[in-house]
């Protein structure tokens, strides 16, 4: 039975990752903020789907000890991390002269840091089995660029470099590491920046989805959780053992342009 950890799958994407690895039968470590009783609501559900146990660990994403138990949790409950799946990310709308300091730290160490926290502390255990997966939920904004999200996009195309990197590192270990980029997902995260945009372009928030967000996204729709979830699945598969140090797209056509 594999063992998969999960970041940031208390919503959105990581949650839907997270359900079809559990419906699959693995067992699986769930991570991320919210309320206790939500959280574990989440985790007694996600438990019920299939064969395998549902954990939650609550380790923040911008502290690498939380990090490191975070993985030793699972190694310690399900014998090791056989998937690793890095898609804990937040976002920060501002224009580059006023985007604040923190938001810039927070979200390299969210978006970027954590991934090289987990990978670290996962590889040994995939290499003593000789079999792995690292999954990093990127973004379409790891190939290419939008204003006003200049941390975002710094760590997005930083999570493709590292990506490259682990996979020729531990390609002879029976080990894959690729990165899926998503287009625009309608999870929280993109509620959120909603009026943000707005606020920065000066424009309404109905303007910003249609003419902002689904601008460049040649479908004109949203990209689905289940679809992205759908990507991970096969990623982890024997199927996609060939598959190393690049990405597949979910974006609707956006970086076809
Ligand atoms: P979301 O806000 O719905 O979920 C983010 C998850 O990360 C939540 O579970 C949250 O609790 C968790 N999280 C946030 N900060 C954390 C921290 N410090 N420590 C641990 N967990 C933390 O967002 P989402 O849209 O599902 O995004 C998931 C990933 O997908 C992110 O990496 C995001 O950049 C990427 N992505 C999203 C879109 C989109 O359009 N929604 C597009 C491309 C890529």
């Amino acid at each position: 039975m594999k063992s998969v950890v999960v970041t940031g799958s208390t919503s959105g994407i990581g949650l839907a990752i997270a359900t079809a690895f559990a419906e699959s039968g693995a067992n699986v470590v769930i991570n991320g903020f919210g309320a206790a009783d939500e959280i574990e609501a989440i985790r007694a559900r996600l438990d019920g789907l299939g064969k395998g146990r549902v954990l939650y660990h609550s380790a923040d994403m911008t502290k690498p000890h939380e990090i490191s138990d975070l993985v030793e949790t699972a190694v310690e409950a399900f014998d090791g991390v056989d998937i690793l799946v890095n898609n804990a990310g937040i976002q920060h709308v501002e224009k580059i002269e006023d985007f604040p300091v923190e938001k810039w730290d927070q979200i390299i160490a969210i978006n970027l840091s954590s991934s090289f926290h987990t990978i670290r502390a996962a590889i040994p255990h995939m290499k003593r089995k000789g079999w792995g997966r690292v999954i990093n939920v990127a973004s379409a904004h790891g190939l290419v660029a939008s204003p006003f999200k200049s941390a975002y996009v710094a760590a997005k195309h930083g999570i493709m470099g590292l990506t490259k990197t682990v996979a020729l590192e531990v390609a002879e270990n029976g080990i894959t590491v690729n990165a899926i980029c998503p287009g625009y997902v309608l999870t929280p995260l993109v509620e959120k920046q909603i009026p943000d945009t707005a606020r920065a372009r000066g424009i309404s928030e109905a303007e910003v989805k249609s003419d902002v967000m689904l601008k460049f996204q040649p479908t004109k729709e949203f990209v689905g959780v289940d679809e992205v979830a759908a990507i991970a699945l096969f990623l982890a598969s024997d199927a996609a053992k060939s598959i190393n140090g690049t990405h597949i797209s979910v974006d609707g056509g956006w970086t076809a342009q």
